[in-house]
């Protein structure tokens, strides 16, 4: 309880300092690695890459190492940020907004956020808290996307169990005192589907499985991996001292190719409308629950 707390402390401090980084012109590596290392400097470990994710892309885009994206004009920011204390994982999001046009979806998906956060107790259905998001959401007039999900959490292990839809489907399962949850809705316009594609781009990696790779320098690349990001997510920038940068990609190839390591497909809106998306972690407790990222 203490080091989820912790972790919770430290991801909101970093969440709410970020908000002033987000502005049209800056790069995105910028803001990655600021955040990374506002998380270390105050005492926490990277859960796993910052995601900064722009207009209709949802989720799982961090910079690869020399990106030259920025962020641009009148844009929509999803800020995602994981934060662990020995293993115990604390992981937020929210969303910066530079288009006024847009202030309703961030609104939204904060109330949201908060309806279903008021819902929860133990023994309450997933289902039910599909339901919750999904009205509030359509109450403003958006579209809920149904394939992204909350979800539970332990010790290493950011999807562990049990899924909280922003829709109520899936199948039913129900929350216990105790466990810890990611709840997440992500909402997009109405011209959207209400549905994320997987993009051929990955830049959030994670370790699978140890098979030897033929090449001698992806074994080199596997070794680092399997020390020291075994359990939890990585980025392809945090091995760019492993190996020089060609060199490096085919490492990557290999590795992804034999299966060693996998990949978290950048994820857009199916219909490139715009996406807002707000996150707190919490543990569920007798009468309700703590969050722990508030
Ligand atoms: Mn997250
Ligand atoms: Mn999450």
């Amino acid at each position: 309880m203490k080091k989820y707390k912790r972790a919770g402390r430290i991801a909101s401090e970093v969440r709410k300092g970020v908000r002033t980084l987000v502005k049209p012109g800056t790069p995105i590596i910028d803001i990655c690695e600021k955040v990374e290392k506002s998380i270390i400097r105050k005492g926490g470990q990277l859960a796993f890459p910052c995601n900064v994710c722009v207009n209709e892309v949802a989720a799982h885009y961090s910079s690869p190492p020399q990106d030259k994206r920025t962020i641009p004009n009148d844009a929509i920011v999803k800020i995602d940020i994981g934060v662990h204390v020995d293993g115990y994982i604390a992981d937020t999001a929210t969303t910066v907004n530079l288009k006024p046009e847009y202030d309703g979806m961030v609104f939204a998906i904060e109330k949201t956020l908060e309806q279903v956060i008021k819902a929860i107790q133990p023994n309450v259905q997933t289902r039910w808290l599909g339901e919750t998001a999904k009205k509030t959401i359509e109450q403003y007039g958006f579209k809920p996307i149904w394939n992204l999900t909350g979800h539970q959490m332990k010790r290493y292990a950011l999807h562990a169990g049990k899924s909280i839809p922003s829709v109520p489907r899936f199948a039913m399962s129900r929350l216990k005192a105790g466990e810890v949850f990611a709840v997440e809705p992500f909402l997009t316009l109405s011209a959207g589907s209400g549905e994320v594609r997987g993009l051929t781009e990955a830049y959030i990696l994670r370790y699978h499985r140890s098979k030897s790779p033929r090449h001698p320098k992806a074994r080199e690349l596997l070794d680092v991996i399997e020390k020291a990001y075994r359990y939890l997510p990585f980025s392809r920038r945090w091995l760019k001292g492993v190996l020089p940068p060609q060199e490096l990609d085919q490492a990557f190839k290999d590795l992804l190719s034999n299966k060693s390591v996998s990949a978290y497909p950048v994820l857009v809106e199916k219909n490139k409308q715009a996406v807002a998306q707000a996150e707190h972690t919490l543990i569920v407790t007798e009468t309700g629950c703590v969050v722990t990222t508030s």
